[in-house]
């Protein structure tokens, strides 16, 4: 988007910013998040790469495509023929542009966009209403990036204070091609270096916090021995860095990916020399889908005690919000919108109300971002303490959230016929030539997030 244009449209919308919560005006400016199935396909393929180099072509559908792609730091986005970007905004965005963020001690937010630089990812949150929220520090889909520009980093800073950011509820996501549990001693190498690339990217920009997948034993060994692995690699990496915390999340669960229930997650930090420099994200369709219930609150209260007994909430230091669209235990990892999905409403209401989860981020990973707003919006009423809990209406909510997610989801038909064409194994763009990857290997690289 040029910046006339984003300066317009800022102008434009500010008058019915006051109003956002009952539409998201200011969303028309953000750039598309792929479809789910698009970009498994895409971390398919490129996985499948000779894993240095993207062909010109890939890097760029990757850069039209995907919102998290950082576009400034691609080097082959001359070719994306979408729309031409202009490097600096010309207007440095003002607060007073954007809604003014409830005081909420539960601190929600969402997954956002740094396309064009490490900068912008802070209006993308401001422009949401977010509290907090998580970024990719780089192409999460690379394995080399340009380092971070020294313009970008300082304009960071000077946003976080501007826009009274707390570093504390900022937690960027690591790369998808990581894998610091590969036995395979020089793919963990390889691995190992772009994860501390990106942890020295968080102490650059300041940031405290820096969340990441646990890994796969890509079936080659253990599960206790590719956890080994994951701490070492954390030890390492707490040795070659200086502060930045290394939060494990929890994931969804098929057969040779780490971190599916407690125990692995207790585990890694078992075996992690420095306690303070290591977490726990929980992500709640991964925590559902491998099979811990929170729908109601008598398992609610059982699954997050388990939580406490056999890891601590000490070490919780994220979440990710996300609804199911598989149901409970089904090892799938697909995310759905707040209330929609099998998890339903009423379980992110206890979380909203539960104190163990004030002050930290709380990060939506859901399709659609147009609907991220109504989402944060919901979640916020259920959190304000003012309101008792009885007089709540949740189906009332869940038909708000649906009507956001109605207005912008895509047409159903176009949607079922992109899938149906994508469904084929391992079919990439015109190369019909590549296996299916084995389902684990799959989630963990091209995990939801
Ligand atoms: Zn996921
Ligand atoms: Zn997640």
């Amino acid at each position: 988007m040029s910046s006339a244009v984003r300066s317009t449209t800022v102008k434009a919308a500010s008058s019915v910013l006051k109003a956002r919560r009952s539409s998201s005006p200011l969303l028309d400016d953000l750039p598309t998040r792929p479809h789910k199935r698009a970009r498994k396909h895409k971390a398919e393929e490129v996985a499948e790469e000779s894993q240095v180099t993207l062909v010109a072509n890939e890097v760029s559908s990757l850069a039209i495509e995907s919102q998290n792609t950082l576009v400034e730091e691609t080097t082959t986005t001359k070719t994306v023929a979408k729309k031409p970007r202009k490097k600096t905004a010309l207007v440095e965005p003002s607060p007073a542009d954007f809604p003014t963020r409830p005081t909420c001690e539960w601190k929600i937010g969402a997954h956002i966009s740094a396309a064009g630089g490490i900068q912008q990812a802070i209006p993308n949150a401001a422009k949401i209403g977010a509290d907090s929220f998580a970024l990719f520090l780089k192409n999460q889909r690379q394995w080399a990036s340009k380092p971070l520009e020294p313009s970008s980093i300082t304009a960071f800073k000077a946003r976080m204070a501007t826009f009274g950011y707390d570093y504390g509820h900022i937690l960027p996501h690591g790369s998808y091609l990581v894998n610091i549990g590969n036995p395979d001693k020089e793919k963990r190498e390889k691995s190992y270096e772009c994860f501390l690339d990106d942890l020295q990217r968080c102490e650059q920009l300041g940031i405290g916090l820096y969340n990441f997948h646990p890994g796969s034993t890509v079936g080659e060994c253990t599960i206790e021995e590719s956890i080994t692995h994951v701490a070492e690699s954390l030890n390492r990496a707490h040795e070659a860095t200086s502060s930045v915390v290394t939060v494990v999340e929890n994931m969804a669960g098929s057969g040779n990916v780490l971190g599916c229930n407690f125990d692995q997650l207790a585990q890694i930090i078992a075996q992690v020399r420095d306690k303070t420099r290591v977490g726990i994200c929980l992500d709640t369709c991964h925590l559902f889908a491998s099979g811990y219930d929170i729908r109601t609150r008598e398992v609610y209260d059982e699954t997050m005690n388990e939580f406490g007994r056999r890891v601590g909430f000490q070490y919780l230091r994220g979440l990710h919000l996300n609804d199911s669209k598989t149901p409970l235990n089904s090892k799938k990892d697909r995310h759905e919108n707040i209330g929609i999905g099998h998890i339903g409403l009423r379980a992110f209401g206890f979380m909203m109300r539960d104190e163990r989860l004030k002050g930290i981020p709380m990060v939506l990973e859901t399709p659609l971002e147009e609907v991220w707003a109504k989402e944060i919006e919901v979640l916020q009423r259920i959190a304000d303490t003012s309101i008792p809990e009885d007089e709540l209406d949740f189906d009332a909510m869940r038909a708000e959230i649906e009507a956001e997610v109605k207005k912008y989801a895509k047409e159903p038909a176009k949607k079922e016929k992109k899938e149906k064409k994508e469904k084929p194994a391992g079919k990439g763009k015109g190369k019909g030539k590549k296996p299916k990857k084995d389902e684990d290997e799959e989630s963990a690289l091209s995990d939801d997030d």
